[in-house]
């Protein structure tokens, strides 16, 4: 057993993304270990987002042990937290930002191990829950092989990904729900059924983008393809331009990866966009460079990331490095793995005093005209500094319960510097209501691994299967084990 120990909880702490665990020597601790020690702090997980500090009774971190041992363990943590009317959450990196990890007072359990199986017959790769994406980029790239789709950072949980359903730059492809095969997962009762499209399709939709409230995901087999040597187009073009040119872009068979970003610049906001599309070079090397990770050049964007915050004039300076002098100075080729291989260090923000907040939203490319003037009225007026949005494809996904792509969509990936004061919180809480409800009115959505700003009638409108998603939750799971803040706020 696993449970929590100094070092577990110095583990956990790293597994959080250095952002978890406040106190080692702790009731819940002492409670895993058998121990008493009388009143102790409590145990307080957060995450990536640092305004979610949560006490939890116990946080129990499992690494690489037999399936079967794993089973049983979480049977009997299942049956203690039910026995204790505590609610349980599973997590991995915890980066989501509105406590979709974090069970109140309950049992935080981190599925750690990070064992990875190769099925090259079937183009397959068998991932346990805890795995990292750096752990799957590790494995397949010696073998010339590449995830199908993973989301853009390699150190959040393979398990994760497919409990929010991410989606990445591959194109043309849906979230990374639609590349899983099957998985298996253990239910409130304790028991594991195997769930794919075709096998409990019913349990696969519900955990598909579930967030963990169906059930614990214990492993799953992910499509792969081969890594290729890729060469970057990019193409400056006015940001009303741009959806109809991605499209082209994504449909061409040629193109694998694609994304766009537009200008920031508040005189110029969202006037500009920039296109990169990357295609197999030609001719393929007999054999590939191996996969990196920390390029001089992610280090130096970095920086000018990061000065853009207060100073417009490094925004014009990051457009004109991204626009122009870095496709001048750089060719840009790389392997897949490589480009995918991006790990979350290279946005790190030095600022104590300050925190990163994401938001996504999801339109269809023909409002992304409509998008692109709702964003112009609201974002440029908030307090919270706009550093960066990413542009994507997703295809339509029939799959998932929650679908945020039931058509195929444009995704917007943007990041805000937010100053972590109760002004700063209220001015995000109002920028994203207000963003929310000019997106649903124009027929986009939302993503729902960030803060938990948006209301209720926001949550049902943009999720018309919201209602049938928690009261099927609720047949799988009479008890209410399965619980987080996600759970609390929107369905509860
Ligand atoms: C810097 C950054 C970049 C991001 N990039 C992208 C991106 O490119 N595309 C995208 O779509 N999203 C992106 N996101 C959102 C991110 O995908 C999700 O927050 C993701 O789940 C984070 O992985 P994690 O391991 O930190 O998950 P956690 O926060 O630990 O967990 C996320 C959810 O999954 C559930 N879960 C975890 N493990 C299991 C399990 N074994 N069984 C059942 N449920 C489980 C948790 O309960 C929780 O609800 C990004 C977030 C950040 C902060």
């Amino acid at each position: 057993m696993t449970s929590l120990s100094r070092r577990a909880a110095l583990r956990g702490t790293m597994a959080a993304g250095g952002v978890a665990l406040v106190a080692a020597r702790t009731r819940g601790a002492l409670a895993a270990a058998g121990a008493s020690d009388g009143p102790a702090s409590p145990l307080v997980l957060n995450d990536a987002s640092r305004l979610n500090p949560t006490p939890v009774a116990r946080h129990v971190v499992r690494g690489a042990e037999p399936f079967a041992t794993l089973v049983d363990a979480l049977r009997a943590e299942l049956k203690d937290a039910a026995a204790a009317g505590r609610p349980v959450a599973v997590g991995a990196a915890r980066h989501s930002m509105g406590g979709q990890s974090l069970p109140r007072d309950g049992t935080a359990l981190t599925l750690d191990s990070r064992q990875i199986e190769v099925d090259p017959a079937n183009r397959l790769y068998r991932a346990a829950a805890g795995a990292r994406w750096s752990d799957v980029i590790r494995t397949l790239d010696p073998l010339g092989l590449s995830p199908l789709v993973m989301q853009s950072n390699h150190d959040f949980g393979v398990a994760s990904t497919f409990s929010v359903n991410a989606h990445g730059w591959p194109t043309p492809h849906g979230p990374f729900g639609s590349t899983v095969r099957s998985l298996r997962l253990m239910l409130a009762d304790g028991s594991v059924v195997t769930c794919s499209p075709a096998q409990n399709a019913d349990l696969f939709a519900h955990a598909m983008g579930g967030y963990g409230l169906v059930g614990i995901i214990l492993d799953l087999d992910v499509q792969m393809t081969p890594n290729l040597l890729l060469e970057p187009r990019t193409e400056r073009m006015p940001a009303e331009a741009f959806a109809e040119r991605f499209l082209a872009e994504v449909h061409d068979p040629k193109v694998v990866m694609a994304y766009g970003r537009l200008s920031l610049r508040r005189r110029t906001f969202f006037e500009e966009a920039l296109l990169t599309s990357y295609r197999p070079a030609e001719p393929q090397p007999g054999a590939l460079p191996a996969a990196t990770s920390d390029s001089m050049v992610t280090r130096l964007s970095n920086d000018v990331y990061r000065a853009q915050i207060g100073y417009e004039t490094m925004k014009s300076l990051r457009w004109a490095m991204e626009t122009r002098l870095g496709p001048a100075i750089a060719s840009g080729i790389a392997t897949r793995n490589t480009l995918m291989n991006e790990p979350v260090a290279n946005l790190h923000n030095p600022d104590p005093r300050r925190t990163d907040i994401l938001h996504e939203y999801f339109v269809e490319p023909a409002r992304f005209g409509d998008f692109l003037r709702v964003c112009r009225d609201i974002i440029p007026k908030a307090q919270a500094e706009f550093i960066n949005v990413t542009l994507r494809y997703v295809a339509a996904d029939r799959t998932a319960r929650l679908a945020f792509a039931p058509t195929e969509r444009i995704a917007a990936v943007m990041s805000f510097s937010q100053a972590m004061t109760s002004d700063g919180e209220a001015d995000m809480r109002s920028v994203t209501e207000r963003l929310i409800e000019a997106v649903v009115a124009i027929g986009g959505t939302f993503y729902l691994p960030y803060r938990l700003h948006a209301r209720r009638d926001q949550v049902a409108r943009a999720y018309p299967n919201a209602a049938a998603f928690a009261a099927r939750k609720r047949e799988l799971d009479p008890r209410g084990l399965f619980r987080n803040a996600l759970w609390q706020a929107y369905f509860a």
